[in-house]
Order: structure tokens, then sequence, then C-alpha cells
């Protein structure tokens, strides 16, 4: 008996400034002013409080999954500042810059690959604040019959 929590990362454990085109996701800007909890307000303290606690349980694997494009700069921050907030994921995962498919095509790809790589994972909680991604994981799951548990994040 093993579960596999899945975390978005923005909006999701942090409510990052809304960019002011679709293509700033793509860049650091909008995270240059990100602190630690504590210092910078903008972190979703009941959903990095429940990745800990993820990360603390036994038989639980954690993961970041975002859709943000994965380069080692956009890497290197997202890392440092879960990190730096006390939640080192078991696995951080971003979007391949070959991947040219919708993000939650992505997601649900990722979810898939992991239980299909591990038996033991019975059960699958994801945080998301993009229904469309929680849908296409849950479908992926009903698929190979592993219950998904979805919680759509306010944003
Ligand atoms: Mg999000």
């Amino acid at each position: 008996m093993k579960q596999l929590h899945v975390y978005d990362f923005d909006k999701t454990l942090y409510d990052t400034p809304a960019p002011k085109q679709p293509a700033e996701w793509l860049y650091l800007k909008n995270l240059e002013q990100a602190g630690p909890p504590g210092f910078d307000a903008r972190w979703k303290l009941p959903y990095l409080l429940e990745a800990r606690r993820s990360l603390q349980s036994i038989g639980v694997v954690t993961i970041l999954l975002t859709g943000r494009p994965d380069y080692k700069a956009m890497r290197d921050k997202i890392t440092s500042m879960l990190r730096n907030a006390g939640a080192d994921f078991n696995g951080f995962y971003l979007k391949p810059l070959s991947m040219n498919c919708p993000v939650q095509e992505y997601k649900a790809k990722v979810v898939s690959a992991i239980v299909d790589d591990d038996p033991l994972i019975d059960k699958v909680i994801m945080y998301d604040d993009y229904a469309p991604n929680l849908e296409a994981v849950k479908a992926a799951m009903a698929y190979r019959n592993i219950p998904c548990e979805t919680h759509l994040v306010k944003v």
C-alpha cells in the first residue's frame, strides 16, 4: 500500500502574481520577488502544510507537478523556493520544452508513468487550481482502476 500525492505549483502552493501576458509563465519574471513563508504572504499556507504532511507520511510519494517549462533557471528557482519553504518534494516535474501538448495531457502522462512504474501505488491524491488537470489525471487513473481523490484549489 502506497500513495502518490501530487501538488501543482502556481496558484496552488504559491499565489503567483497574475501575468500581464500568458507567455510570462514561461519566464521567471513573476517569481523574482518571492521569499520564504513568513516574509512572503503569497504562500498558500494550508496547502503548503498539507504538502509537508504528505512528505512526512510513511508510504507516500509526494511530487510537485507544474506546467512551467523545464529549463535550468526555472527548475533551480522552483526547487529552491520549495526547499526553503520546507517542502523538499520526492520529485520535481516541470514540462519538458520538447513536449508540445496541453498541460492537462502532460500531467496525466507524468502521473500515469509513475503509477505504471510502481504497482504498489494504490491511490492518488492531487491538488490543483485548474479543473481540467484534475479531470485528465482522474480519467487516466480510472482507466487503471486506481482511486484518485482530487482537490480543486480555490484561487
Ligand atoms: Mg496552477
